[in-house]
């Protein structure tokens, strides 16, 4: 699996639809400062469902929709669209090629699509769950994270570890089933309850 193409359109400093190509080794992005090369590496993470703006260096999320400069009107949306090649199958999906997309409207309007169709962000983190990839996963390693790995408390590093590991997923699920077993166990007590009121 690798990432073939980012197409950007709206989203902070690219105001144009812009396609970045991108092929099965190394690829650089150079330019100067403040150019859009991180911009780049946030669009990524945005379309892979950040939700704080302050990862993608805003102070709120409508922050990352164009916002104008002297000769170009600010626009009313940012649009972020990845293919990843997966011939190789490591998305638990059928397709050889698998398509993200996120859009956001200034009237707080938004949606995510795989391959065209409209999804939940759920979706969108159930598949990357244990690839490396989702957002909180190791493949986008920004600016100052390497400090923060080495230096954080040992429940967090032990996270990039359980998503290498491939066992994000289990403990997920594990989390989901024990909170419905949580609130079966509270409807359990309420019935008790009002058995005894009655009798
Ligand atoms: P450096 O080499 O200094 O790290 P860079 O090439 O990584 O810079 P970025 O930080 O990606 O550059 O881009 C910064 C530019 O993006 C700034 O010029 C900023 O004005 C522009 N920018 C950010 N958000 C928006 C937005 N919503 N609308 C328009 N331009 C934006």
């Amino acid at each position: 699996m690798y990432l073939k193409n980012i197409e950007v359109h709206g989203f902070k400093s690219f105001a144009q639809k812009i396609n970045f190509e991108f092929h099965n080794g190394i690829t650089g992005i150079v330019g100067p400062n403040g150019s859009g090369k991180s911009n780049v590496g946030d669009a990524v993470r945005w379309v892979l469902g950040e939700q704080s703006a302050k990862q993608l260096r805003g102070g709120n999320m409508q922050d990352v929709i164009f916002s104008g400069t002297e000769t170009r009107k600010p626009l009313s949306f940012a649009s972020v669209a990845i293919t990843l090649d997966n011939s190789d199958h490591k998305l638990p999906v059928d397709f050889n090629e698998v398509t993200v997309t996120r859009r956001l409207y200034r009237s707080g309007e938004s949606e995510y699509l795989i391959n065209g169709s409209a999804c939940r962000l759920k979706d969108i983190n159930e598949m990357f769950y244990d690839t490396g990839i989702g957002k909180e996963g190791y493949s986008i390693i920004g600016q100052g994270q390497i400090d923060k790995i080495l230096s954080g408390k040992p429940e967090e590093r032990r996270e990039l570890f359980d998503e290498a590991a491939g066992i994000v997923k289990f403990k997920r699920r594990k989390a989901t089933t024990i909170k419905k077993l949580q609130d079966e166990q509270g409807n359990l007590v309420r019935v008790t309850d009002i058995l005894s009121e009655l009798t």
